[in-house]
């Protein structure tokens, strides 16, 4: 019998009467004769709502503690959809993470999972139970509630389909799939009924919302197909598979902008070996990621060093490197939050020269300035200034041939 992972986040269950709806849906798949196991998110704004409350009680909120507090949500989303599912006549039954249990690292809020048992979920298929997992949470070896990180129920999801062996891993959210572009920027943005791994990785990590990127980096490593579907009754859904099955054969598939990054300029610095290093490296001990790094060309012994971080590690990551500019005898620090990142992705960049040229040129009619470039061997990024990124996704789009046929 086919065996379907599906989860529902948190928008699929806002209220008892959407609850109701997915279990109705739940119901309607296993008459279909497929195994499901089911996972949850908290109900919508719930983990905001718990987030919250935290903070009113105390302002550096014990991370143990406050990982705690938010599993709450999602154990809530598991017993109601348990007996949601009972009051149809089906067999069910809720698991906190750490009822299977889901193990993880020690890193609170932000927990990698380690282990994930599958031996009481196959006892219950084995008995025609459906099993709902609240999402998002483990345990540590020291027996505490961790969890992994914002969206971190559709790694919960995939990790039980790999583990589980499952057929298909159905992602029900607020969007019927993933678009060329984000519709609410881009009118023309074209629905896409398939995208590979590769390319959703880089959607994922560059501001496309659809799916917590660790669970697309899982899905891919165990090869999980997964399917991201409307829980709102749209009939569009959107694969995302190996490269070999995707039949998309544009040479872009998506134009992503992210508008939480910002630049920090380290200006007038000696050109000498180990400069990089020593302006990194107290950024990397302090956990803070560099994205895109340039040095410029170094004038009479002296150059400039800026890269690009996430907007929120800035106020963290400026004190370090005024220190830093003070020991290396830096002119000084610049610092902008003024800048978005616009990308064009998609696995035909590998092969088509030319991609970059015309990224740049489309920018170029519009005159918006590029302040620095990146490429992957899917993906170009430029950084431009904020204000102009909404305009330069449309202008891409265009560009790319993207729109709605
Ligand atoms: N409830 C958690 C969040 O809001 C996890 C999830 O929804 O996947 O981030
Ligand atoms: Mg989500």
């Amino acid at each position: 019998m086919p065996l379907i992972v599906q989860k529902y986040g948190g928008s699929s269950l806002a209220t008892s009467d959407h609850i109701r709806r997915v279990a109705g849906t739940i119901a309607a798949t296993k008459r279909e004769g497929h195994q499901v196991v089911v996972v949850v998110s908290a109900m919508r704004g719930e983990t905001d709502r718990l987030i919250a409350l935290a903070a009113e009680l105390n302002s550096d909120t014990p991370a143990r503690e406050l990982d705690a507090l938010l599993a709450t949500g999602e154990q809530a989303s598991a017993a109601l959809m348990a007996m949601a599912l009972a009051s149809l006549g089906l067999r069910a039954r809720s698991y906190a993470g750490l009822q299977l249990p889901l193990r993880t690292d020690a890193n609170h809020t932000r927990a990698r999972i380690i282990d994930l048992p599958t031996g009481v979920l196959r006892r219950d298929l084995d008995q025609n139970i459906i099993p709902v997992v609240a999402g998002f949470q483990g345990v540590n070896g020291n027996g505490d509630i961790t969890t992994l990180g914002r969206g971190g129920s559709d790694t919960t999801a995939v990790a039980l389909a790999a583990a589980l062996q499952a057929d298909v891993c159905e992602i029900y959210t607020d969007v019927d799939g993933v678009y060329t572009a984000d519709p609410n920027i881009c009118p023309s943005a074209r629905h896409l009924s398939k995208v590979t791994y590769e390319e959703m990785l880089e959607m994922s990590g560059l501001g496309a919302k659809v799916l917590q990127i660790r669970s697309v980096e899982l899905a891919q490593k165990y090869r999980v197909p997964l399917l991201v579907k409307s829980s709102y009754g749209s009939d569009k859904c959107t694969w995302i598979v190996e490269e070999a099955e995707s039949m998309e054969s544009a040479v872009v598939s998506g134009i992503t902008l992210d508008r939480g990054v910002a630049k920090l300029s380290v200006i007038h610095v000696p050109d000498r070996p180990g400069i990089a290093y020593q302006i990194l490296a107290p950024l990397a001990e302090a956990q803070i990621n560099v994205d895109m790094v340039i040095q410029n060309a170094s004038i009479e012994g002296y150059t400039d060093f800026t890269f690009t971080l996430s907007k929120e590690d800035l106020p963290k990551a400026r004190p370090l490197l005024d220190q830093v500019a003070e020991e290396i005898g830096a002119r000084e620090i610049r610092a902008d939050d003024s800048i978005a990142k616009v990308s064009a992705i998609g696995i035909g960049v590998k092969n088509h020269p030319g991609v970059a040229a015309r990224m740049f040129k489309a920018l170029a009619d519009e005159n918006i300035n590029i302040q620095m470039i990146s490429t992957s061997e899917i993906r170009i990024s430029c950084i431009i200034e904020s204000k102009y990124g909404e305009l330069a996704v449309r202008v891409l789009h265009d560009a790319f041939d993207l729109q709605q046929r």
